[in-house]
């Protein structure tokens, strides 16, 4: 099969994102070069994580096998491929490498896209102003790595207004676990009046910890225009989730709530409280643009890993891949996505997260039902005659 040797880019293609991606791969497959020219891949893969790769930090369904299949044998990549997730709550740089650890491959802070890499696109907008991150991990250490100079995590946040949570004392950990300042925070505060400056915006990174904590908080913040314990406002900061999720498959047998559901508790109690309804905006899978920069990411690797020459024409229309298989675990996000972004994408469900059933899913069937990741992935190579 021969293959259009131009491709085309988008003009406006300037994001910084982009263009560390496009560095970082081609310095990654650039030894590769100098040892032989393999027929360029006309197909790329995108994984789910939770439910299809890891539950919790176990590998499942062969994920480490399959995954070495992608790599030639001296250990650089073969087939364009990353991660999409919606989960998150550390950089990407952390993650890929916490990844490469549990899978034994190497795995590029470029091919790992969380449900809060678009907080990236934002920061045009946010970058001085006060803003909050809300969620498990480092939320706050992920915005900073985007570039929000004056971002603190709810935690610290919170720490700075007495008695805003009156349950606190009833809460183990927060009594042991006197809030360490880092230095990024400290900083924060120096630019920052936290206890008069109103935030700006609200992000919600990761899963919520403390439910009843954050629920409150967020509310105090987006009832007041952005200054908790002051007078109810007109205005409200927005407010932006990673994902949408209702729920995902952990460690314990049956799904868990996701941020969908803190999302739902959340705008239940703002709209009690408060006279308009609460506005949000969610991104990740299963919306187009997930997809639709997923697919510009692996481009980027193809281009830089077969070498060939990109022209700023502005022609957005050729496609490079004939397909692009998105492999997961959850109908109503991966391959509810996966079918809305269309053409070149392949969906295919794996049994061993949120989906359990024998037969296709009946809202949301994908392209193809296997049992685990290890069989998508041979099911693939198969196909497109390259294992
Ligand atoms: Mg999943």
């Amino acid at each position: 099969m021969r293959f259009v040797t131009l491709i085309r880019v988008y003009q406006g293609r300037t994001r910084e994102s982009l263009r560390l991606c496009l560095f970082d791969v081609a310095r990654s497959f650039s030894q590769l070069h100098s040892q032989y020219q393999p027929e360029r891949p006309s197909f790329g893969i995108a994984f789910d994580i939770d439910g299809v790769i890891l539950r919790g930090r176990t590998p499942i369904g062969g994920s480490p096998q399959a995954l070495r299949k992608l790599y030639a044998d001296s250990g650089t990549l073969k087939i364009p491929f990353l991660f999409l997730t919606n989960g998150g709550g550390i950089p990407e740089s952390k993650r890929a490498s916490e990844l490469s650890k549990l899978l034994g491959v190497n795995i590029l802070p470029s091919q790992v896209v969380q449900g809060h890499s678009p907080f990236r696109s934002l920061v045009n907008r946010y970058e001085n102003e006060l803003v909050i991150a809300v969620g498990k991990g480092e939320p706050a250490a992920v915005m900073s790595e985007y570039g929000f100079k004056n971002v603190l995590s709810i935690d610290d946040y919170s720490s700075y207004f007495c008695n805003i949570d009156p349950l606190s004392r009833y809460k183990s950990w927060a009594i042991k676990q006197e809030v360490n300042k880092n230095s990024t925070s400290k900083e924060v505060t120096r630019r920052c009046n936290v206890l008069s400056d109103r935030v700006q915006a609200a992000f919600v990174v990761s899963d919520s910890v403390d439910w009843s904590r954050d629920i409150q908080v967020l509310c105090d913040i987006l009832t007041t225009g952005g200054l908790p314990g002051t007078e109810r406002s007109n205005h409200q900061p927005p407010l932006y989730f990673a994902n949408d999720d209702l729920e995902y498959q952990a460690e314990f047998p049956s799904e868990r709530l996701g941020m969908g559901a803190f999302r739902i508790a959340l705008e239940a109690v703002f709209n009690r409280i408060h006279h308009s309804t609460l506005e949000y905006t969610s991104f990740g899978k299963p919306n187009p643009s997930v997809f639709k920069n997923a697919e510009e990411i692996l481009r980027l690797q193809l281009s830089s890993y077969c070498n060939y020459q990109i022209v700023n024409n502005g022609n957005t229309g050729s496609h490079p891949f004939k397909t692009l298989y998105m492999i997961g675990d959850n109908p109503s996000v991966d391959i509810k996505g996966a079918k809305q972004a269309g053409h070149p994408w392949f969906s295919i469900l794996t049994r061993t997260g949120v989906f359990k059933g024998k037969e296709n899913h009946p809202e949301f069937p994908a392209d193809l039902v296997v049992d685990t990741v290890q069989e998508a992935v041979d099911y693939i190579l198969e196909n497109e005659c390259a294992s």
